[in-house]
């Protein structure tokens, strides 16, 4: 079994992918920007020796290059860009503002790319050699047929360009990339009426994961393995 680095380790889908690795036999690489309350992922790293928490906040661009450096020589078979904000404070007209534009794409866009920049080499040196950016159906420009979430929409379609370049890039080395919706779920984020649970969700994003292929790179895909028009 391999290794998965996942940031935003500590809640939500994040760290339903740190169980669920876990149980399949993973070594995780869990990153969070808080670890002393992190309680869960604490619990699990305590529990488990193939959890370890790793003190990451994605928009702070050393932590990232040092962390990096940590792990030299650790080839990482999947690296999970999960953290993300949904920027509620630019989601309209008349509410926006620069600082929260900048905020939502500093941690939705930027870091994902920073991540890459960084990590490539340990995904290159893997087996699975597999990038992954947890993006949404709403960054889909075909699918906009209602407005409204702009920072939102923009900084994940700007996630899914960043995906598609590292496909090309990355191809001569073998790594591959994917960027994937989990659906509606029940997290802080999408709240107690969305549709699926972690569970669901991240059950069918591992199974959508590990049957990338060499051709399907740079794909845009649900987590039951459908594709979204871009
Ligand atoms: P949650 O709000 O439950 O969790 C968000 C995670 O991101 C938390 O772990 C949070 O950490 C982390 N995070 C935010 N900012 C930073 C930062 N600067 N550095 C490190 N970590 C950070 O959201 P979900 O689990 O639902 O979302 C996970 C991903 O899935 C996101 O990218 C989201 O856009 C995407 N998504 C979710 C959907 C849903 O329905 N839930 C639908 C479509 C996409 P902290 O606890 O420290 O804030």
């Amino acid at each position: 079994m391999g290794t998965v680095l996942i940031t935003g380790a500590n809640r939500g889908l994040g760290l339903e992918f740190v169980r669920q690795y876990v149980a399949s036999g993973h070594q995780v690489l869990a990153c969070c920007r808080n670890p002393q309350s992190a309680t869960a992922l604490t619990e699990l790293a305590t529990e488990s020796p193939q959890v370890e928490l790793l003190a990451l906040d994605v928009t702070d661009e050393t932590q990232i290059n040092q962390l990096a450096k940590q792990l030299h020589g650790r080839a990482i078979d999947i690296l999970i860009n999960n953290a993300g904000v949904l920027g509620e404070q630019c989601a309209e007209l008349g509410k926006m503002t620069q600082a929260d534009w900048l905020s939502v794409l500093t941690i939705n866009t930027v870091a994902p790319a920073l991540m890459i920049q960084a990590f490539a080499s340990h995904v290159a040196a893997s087996e699975q050699k597999t990038i992954v950016g947890i993006s949404t159906r709403v960054a889909s420009i075909e699918d906009n047929g209602s407005g409204g979430m702009y920072s939102y929409r923009a900084s994940k379609a700007a996630l899914n360009q960043i995906l598609k370049s590292a496909a090309n890039n990355l191809q001569a080395e073998g790594v591959k990339t994917l960027a994937i919706h989990p659906g509606w779920v029940q997290t802080d984020m999408g709240g107690e009426n969305a549709t699926f649970t972690p569970q669901q969700s991240v059950s069918g994003m591992i199974a959508v994961i590990d049957q990338l292929t060499p051709e399907a790179s740079g794909s845009f895909k649900v987590f039951d393995g459908s594709d979204i028009p871009w």
